[in-house]
């Protein structure tokens, strides 16, 4: 028997089938897709393995190089490399870690003894000739200043700043007995030699040497309270680990001074020189050739200015 034709029904069937194979196109489409983004994930994390596998074995090179360096009784710190290296395994998982790695080979590394050459009390009549010499040997470094208002003082601390060197603060005053009377009056001075770099120079400084150290015994009040008062201004304060002597009641001659400043700096990771720039202090100009040239010819060390990536040396510590 044959089926009866419906008009329509033909049109109807080729709608339908249109449709079931349009339908089986949607499926398929999320189906692929998934299946390309399988694949991608897969090739990915392959590639982080592997990543992730050569910076260990970098890592293990650069502790290797640091182990079989000579044993200098040096206070062990990671080397800027190293530091990038460890950041680059943690963060391997984000991209974070990929850019840091690639930053691994263009960094030099540090050097294993840090030398801050620093002067204070100045500006006075040879900070220009400090800072000629300074300039000879292509070195930075850090003046701890006083609050001095007369137009040469002026014009070389604006030349100290023009150099390139570090502006510290050193009191406005240098005047133990008023600076170390009460909080009230040492604020007031460290306001007046923060305004006084400021105005003439456009620097907000950011380091501190108490007249006398940290670890004087002039003040009557606990050293500690000064050094509070510097924290919350987010200000760092610098004593020093080696004495060039510079600044007794008798004047040393070159050859001393050069021996004081120098002698001790293999033994150190980090040496903060105490100098000065003083009109007192002639002999410190005299030696300061000498003593850079001896500190550039120490193997594995390098003269820098002081900046906020310096490790402090403080006669005096926080109490918890
Ligand atoms: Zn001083």
């Amino acid at each position: 028997m044959e089926k009866k034709q419906v008009p329509g029904e033909d049109a109807r069937h080729r709608r339908v089938n249109r449709l079931k194979k349009g339908i089986v196109l949607w499926m398929l489409l999320p189906v692929g897709l998934c299946m390309v983004l399988f694949y991608r994930v897969n090739a990915l994390s392959r590639q982080l393995e592997d990543t992730q596998e050569s910076l260990r074995q970098l890592l293990e090179t650069v502790e290797q190089g640091q182990t079989s360096e000579t044993g200098q009784d040096t206070v062990p710190q990671p080397s800027r490399t190293e530091s990038h290296v460890k950041a680059s395994i943690a963060g391997a998982e984000g991209m974070e870690g990929l850019a840091d790695s690639l930053k691994v080979e263009q960094e030099i590394p540090e050097a294993a003894h840090k030398v801050y050459l620093t002067f204070d009390d100045g500006p006075s009549k040879y900070t220009e000739d400090i800072l000629d010499i300074l300039d000879t040997y292509d070195v930075k470094a850090t003046f701890f200043v006083l609050g001095k208002e007369d137009e040469h003082s002026i014009e070389m601390l604006r030349e100290i700043a023009r150099r390139g060197h570090t502006i510290g603060m050193h009191s406005y005053s240098h005047k133990y007995a008023d600076i170390y009377g009460s909080l009230e009056a040492f604020s007031a001075d460290y306001y007046r030699i923060y305004s006084y770099i400021l105005e003439n120079t456009g620097i907000q400084s950011t380091c501190y040497r108490f007249p006398g150290g940290s670890s004087n015994t002039i003040s009557d009040l606990d050293m500690q309270i000064f050094a509070d008062f510097l924290e919350e201004q987010e200000v760092v304060f610098y004593d020093w680990n080696i004495s060039s002597e510079d600044a007794g009641r008798t004047l040393l001659d070159v050859d001393a001074l050069v021996e004081n400043a120098t002698a001790d700096i293999l033994k150190h990771g980090t040496s903060i020189i105490l100098m000065h720039d003083a009109a007192s202090r002639p002999t410190t100009v005299e030696a300061l050739p000498e003593i850079i040239e001896k500190i550039l010819a120490m193997e594995d060390t390098e003269i820098l200015p002081i900046t906020e990536e310096t490790t402090p040396i403080q006669h005096i510590h926080k109490s918890e």
